[in-house]
C-alpha cells in the first residue's frame, strides 16, 4: 500500500486521538529506518524511548521468534521460564526485590497505586490512601494514572477523577511538606518529567523526599516509565540521586519493542499486594519477557557509560546550535529549547530532511534508541542544525 491509501484507512476506520505527521514506517534496523516510499530516515525518537536498541536489533528478534516458535502464551496461572528471568534481572539490577508484570506505563501505575494505597490503608487505616503527586507529571491515561497526572488539560474532558490525589509544586519542598498528612500513603514522582517539557527534579528536591518519605512511612514511588531501563545512562533514574524508592513503575523501552510494563517492590512493599488482590491476562507474556531479556542483556555497565557519553555528546553540540537556549534532561533523553521557531514546525522540517525527532510541550525532545552510533549521531545533528539555520 501507498502513504496515501494507508492514510485513507486511518481517517475512516481508526480513532482520531493523535494528530499524526505525515510518516508511514515500513521497516527499520538499528537507528535507521524507511518510509513506504523507500526514502530513509534517522531516528531520535525510539518509538517514544521504546525501541532500546533500535528498530528490529538482531539479538530482540532472535530471542522473540524463538520464544514464539517454541510458546507463546499461557496464563498467570501457571509458570514459565522467561518471566522467571526477567524478574530475577531486574530485581538483579536494580536493587528491587519483587516484581509484578503487566502491560504499559498506565497499568505498571495502577499497580503502583494500588499497593500504595492497599499499604497506607494496611498500615495507617481507611483513610491513608492519599498520594502526592507533582504538577506537569505524567503517569498515563486510564483513570487512576490520570488522576495522578496533575495537568488540567488531560483531565477536564473525562469529569470527576478518582479521590486521593494531592498535588503538590515540583523542586519545591515547602510545598511538599505542607501537604503532606498522617493520611499520605505515598509520594509519587518521574525524576525527570518527559511529556511535561524534560524538567529535571532537582538532586536535592529528590533527597528531601525521599528523607520525608522514610521518616513518615510513606511509600517513594518513581515512575521511571521513561527515564528507566538505561535511557538516563543508569539502568533507572534514580540511581544518579543515591535514591532507594519503595516502588518503581516501569515500561516503554523494558519490551525494546513489544508491550511491556512493571511494577518494581522495594522491602517495605514487596508483600503487599497478595493472592488475588491484582491481576493482569498478558502480564508476563514469555514472548515479551524473552525480548525483554535480551533488552536487559545490553545494559552492563559500560553501555550505561556509552548512553551517558553519547547523551552529553548530543546535548554539547546542540546547545550551540542556532535558536537552541537550552538543553535539559539526563542521558539520552533531551528536551531542546528553542526561541523564534516553534517546536512543531522543527520537527515537520526534520522529517522532511530524514530525521525523525519530537517534541515535549514547548521543547524539541531526543530519546534516540541507545545503541545509536556516533555516525548516526552526527548525520542526525546535521541534519537537525541545517533545519535551524534555514528557519
Ligand atoms: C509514557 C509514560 C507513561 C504512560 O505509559 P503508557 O505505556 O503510554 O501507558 C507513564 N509515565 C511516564 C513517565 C511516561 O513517560
Amino acid at each position: 500500500m501507498n502513504f496515501t491509501e494507508i492514510t485513507a484507512l486511518y481517517d475512516e476506520y481508526i480513532c482520531g486521538t493523535y494528530s499524526r505527521f505525515p510518516l508511514a514506517v515500513e521497516r527499520g534496523k538499528g537507528a535507521r529506518c524507511t518510509d513506504v516510499n523507500g526514502k530513509e530516515y534517522i531516528d531520535f525518537s525510539a518509538g517514544i524511548g521504546v525501541n532500546s536498541l533500535g528498530f528490529s536489533s538482531d539479538a530482540w528478534v532472535e530471542a522473540v521468534t524463538g520464544q514464539a516458535q517454541k510458546l507463546n502464551h499461557v496464563s498467570n496461572l501457571y509458570y514459565t521460564e522467561p518471566q522467571a528471568l526477567l524478574a530475577k534481572k531486574l530485581c538483579d539490577k536494580s536493587g528491587m526485590k519483587k516484581v509484578f508484570f503487566c502491560n504499559s506505563g498506565a497499568e505498571a501505575n495502577e499497580g503502583a497505586i494500588k499497593a500504595a494505597r492497599k499499604y497506607g490503608i494496611d498500615r495507617k487505616g481507611a483513610q491513608a490512601y492519599e498520594i502526592i503527586t507533582l504538577d506537569k507529571s505524567f503517569h498515563g491515561r486510564t483513570f487512576g494514572a490520570l488522576s495522578a497526572t496533575a495537568q488540567p488539560v488531560f483531565q477536564e474532558p473525562f469529569g470527576p477523577m478518582l479521590p486521593g490525589f494531592v498535588y503538590a509544586a515540583p523542586n519545591d519542598i515547602s510545598d511538599l511538606k505542607a501537604k503532606v498528612s498522617a493520611n499520605t500513603c505515598a509520594i509519587m514522582l518521574e525524576s525527570v518529567q518527559g511529556e511535561s517539557g524534560v524538567l529535571n527534579l532537582n538532586e536535592a528536591y529528590l533527597q528531601a523526599v525521599a528523607e520525608i518519605c522514610g521518616e513518615q512511612d510513606i511509600l517513594l514511588i518513581l515512575d521511571e516509565v521513561q527515564t528507566g531501563i538505561g535511557r538516563t545512562g543508569k539502568f533507572f533514574s534514580y540511581m544518579h540521586f543515591g535514591l532507594t524508592p519503595d516502588i518503581v513503575s516501569a515500561a516503554k523501552g523494558i519490551g525494546g519493542g513489544l508491550p511491556l510494563g512493571a511494577v518494581l517492590f522495594g522491602e517495605k512493599a514487596k508483600d503487599v499486594l497478595g493472592p488475588g488482590t491484582h491481576g493482569t491476562t498478558y502480564g508476563g507474556n514469555p514472548i515479551v519477557c524473552a525480548g525483554s531479556l535480551a533488552v536487559l542483556e545490553q545494559m552492563t555497565d559500560g553501555f550505561m557509560l556509552e548512553v551517558a557519553e553519547k547523551g552529553a555528546a548530543i546535548a554539547e553540540q546542540v546547545s550551540t546550535m542556532p535558536h537552541v537556549t537550552g538543553v535539559s534532561g539526563l542521558g539520552m533523553m533531551l528536551g531542546i529549547s528553542v526561541e523564534g521557531i516553534d517546536a512543531p514546525t522543527v520537527v515537520s522540517h526534520c522529517l522532511e530532511k530524514g530525521l525523525i525527532v519530537l517534541t515535549a510541550k514547548e521543547k524539541v525532545r531526543f530519546l534516540p534508541p541507545l545503541t545509536i552510533t556516533m555516525e548516526e549521531i552526527k548525520t542526525g545533528l546535521d541534519i537537525f542544525e541545517s533545519v535551524l539555520k534555514e528557519v
